[in-house]
């Protein structure tokens, strides 16, 4: 089975309640997201999907990772999709950044392989350990009262995790995270993310006025060593996100900084076939973990949910669906249920019916660059 053609497509991908915002004023109505076609000698199509969230969020950046699409996928042209290990090794070695870019084409390779046997993508990377997910809902930048106010919705809606952004002056992000608290009580649980916002000075007042609360913080600031100062400084769970790209930085941030946890994105890691094996680490290493992503639609909910199928339970503390929070979507796939949870696709592949009429206009098309693929 040969890999004979590579089409990049652009979507934007709009937040369902208007400006979503986090720390240092990073804010937008809607981002533009990269959706990628692999076709293959046996007629068999996969799609992947990844959303660089601005371009300061993370290294990555939309001009950034189309440019390395642009670079990797007449590199795989010829290639067995289902040869994971293979196809992996063939970007590793064209590209040495661009994870995200690497993570779409690895995605869409997985999709292929999981409909050749006909089986769902969460089973191929490892098994399902359950038919639903518990979600975890994010609370942008606002006032306390408007943040509050959006998570008692959020909890009516059935949430029982939240992920409040915050990020920027301390004392006032405390007391908004005060609010949220307050507003959905003891039986939920709390994420403080600062996207890498604070100063360490910030991060320790920000600690200390919520050491009472039965909060976790998240990625509080940019740089492992500061984040390493200040866990040396609270008693508040550690979780780490923008900083965990590599192995080697999961291990760094469980064993040298002391974080209990991560958020794993597929895109920030390299694909599924990475994301796998943090997952699996993470899991060994005791730590608790969010599957999440920068941005997406339907198609990257499914990612984040063939991930997320196999993690252990008591360890999971949420996934993100993007399939209830941005529009348009891209196919049916995952299901958002009552309580806060949502389905695990059971179809065979990524489980996400795309459709295929709405991508027409290639921004990289490696038909226009090979002239004979192989059969
Ligand atoms: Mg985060």
């Amino acid at each position: 089975m040969r890999i004979t053609r590579v089409q990049v497509f652009t979507y934007d991908a709009a937040y369902r309640d208007g400006v979503y915002g986090i720390s240092g004023g990073r804010a937008a109505s809607s981002q533009r997201s990269l959706v990628v076609r692999i076709d293959t000698d046996r007629g068999i199509t996969g799609w992947g999907e990844i959303c660089p969230h601005g371009r300061t969020y993370l290294p990555s950046f939309f001009e950034g990772e189309l440019a390395a699409l642009g670079v990797l996928a007449p590199a795989l042209i010829g290639q067995d999709p289902r040869n994971l290990g293979a196809v992996g090794r063939i970007m590793d070695h064209q590209l040495l950044a661009n994870n995200p870019a690497k993570a779409a084409l690895d995605s869409a390779c997985w999709d292929i392989f999981g409909k050749v046997v006909d089986l769902p993508v969460s089973e191929l990377l490892g098994g399902r350990l359950t038919d639903t997910l518990p979600l975890f809902t994010s609370l942008p930048v606002a006032g306390a009262e408007t943040q509050a106010r959006h998570a008692v919705d959020e909890l009516r809606a059935g949430f029982r995790v939240f992920q409040v952004k915050v990020g920027d002056d301390p004392v006032e992000d405390s007391d908004r995270v005060r609010a949220v608290v307050d507003a959905v009580g003891p039986n939920c649980t709390v994420l403080v993310d600062a996207n890498g916002g604070w100063t360490l000075t910030s991060a320790l007042i920000a600690a200390n006025r919520l050491a009472d609360l039965p909060v976790r913080l998240e990625q509080p600031c940019r740089s492992m060593a500061d984040c390493a100062e200040l866990r040396a400084h609270t008693n508040l769970p550690l979780i780490l996100d923008e900083s965990v790209v590599t192995f080697a930085d999961l291990v760094h941030a469980r064993h040298v900084v002391g974080a209990t946890g991560i958020n794993l994105k597929p895109s920030r890691v390299g694909g599924l076939t990475k994301a796998r094996l943090m997952r699996d680490a993470a899991q060994a290493l005791g730590m608790t973990f969010t599957v999440d992503d920068t941005w997406g639609s339907s198609l990257a909910t499914a990612q984040i949910a063939a991930v997320g199928a196999g993690a252990q339970p008591e360890l999971l503390t949420g996934v993100t669906n993007f399939a209830t929070v941005t529009t348009p979507q891209l196919g049916a796939g995952v299901d958002q249920l009552q309580g806060g949870r949502s389905t695990v696709p059971t179809a065979s592949g990524l489980g996400v019916d795309i459709d295929a009429e709405r991508f027409t206009d290639a921004l990289v098309d490696t038909a226009a660059c090979i002239q004979s693929p192989r059969g």
